[in-house]
């Protein structure tokens, strides 16, 4: 299946939403904190972003705020900084592209920025694979792997495309549409991870998930034969 660019959801939401469904309902069906969240990120990556860059490489052309886009996953989005390296002589040349205006073979690199440390999960890890695939689709070359880097420690991570992140990927932007037709943004679950949510206070999850056992407490007593009798 191939979306139309109407229906295109944002690369970012992957990350958000493999974190905890709810903090994406939050942020993008409720718009809760979505702009201090969204512009903070930006602000910090364009920061990291002109601190690292200030090295250059002959081998290496950096591309910036490029466009991306995957009609096979029905997502876009801008990344902030794509590196195409060189691929030398003496290595394969099996899915490398040309660049205009340049001569050699070159492979696209994405290179995500954001503060903080790494994750153990795999929220950064799924957007940039869904920058990868996306490159991928728009250029029909092949890329092994990209990199985050993350403001502490002031250093990249290596991240390889294998097919078990492609493929949490492709399922998570499946699930991302999925929940978008849907249009409501799931219950709260209080679980470890929510001690380092951004949206804590917003979500008030163990509040909310108290809230919503007693409503389905009450409701399923509604349902009970001696209310019914009562009407
Ligand atoms: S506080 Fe917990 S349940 Fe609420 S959005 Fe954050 S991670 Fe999800």
């Amino acid at each position: 299946m191939m979306y139309h660019e109407d229906d295109y959801l944002p690369i970012a939401a992957l990350q958000h939403l493999s974190f905890c469904e709810r903090q994406w309902g939050l942020i993008y069906l409720e718009n809760v904190w979505a702009d201090n969240i969204l512009t903070a990120d930006g602000k910090n990556l364009h920061e990291h972003a002109d601190e690292e860059m200030t090295e250059s490489r002959v081998d290496v052309v950096i591309a910036r705020g490029l466009r991306l886009s995957s009609p096979k996953m029905g997502l876009s989005g801008i990344a902030d900084v794509v590196e195409f390296h060189e691929v030398p002589e003496e290595e394969s040349h099996d899915g490398a592209i040309t660049l205009d205006g340049l001569s050699g073979k070159w492979r696209p690199y994405p290179v995500e920025y954001k503060r903080g440390k790494p994750k153990l999960d795999h929220c950064d890890l799924v957007q940039v694979c869904a920058q990868a695939l996306c490159l991928e689709e728009m250029t029909g070359a092949d890329i092994p792997e990209g990199a985050i880097y993350y403001g502490k420690p002031k250093k990249r991570t290596i991240v390889r495309f294998d097919d078990k992140l492609r493929s949490e990927t492709t399922h998570l932007a499946e699930r991302l549409h999925r929940l978008t037709k849907i249009g409501r943004t799931p219950l709260a679950k209080y679980e470890k991870k929510c001690r380092s949510c951004s949206i804590y206070d917003y979500c008030l999850p163990k509040a909310t998930y108290s809230s919503e056992k007693a409503r389905r407490y009450i409701s399923s007593a509604l349902k009970e034969p001696h209310y019914r009798e009562d009407k």
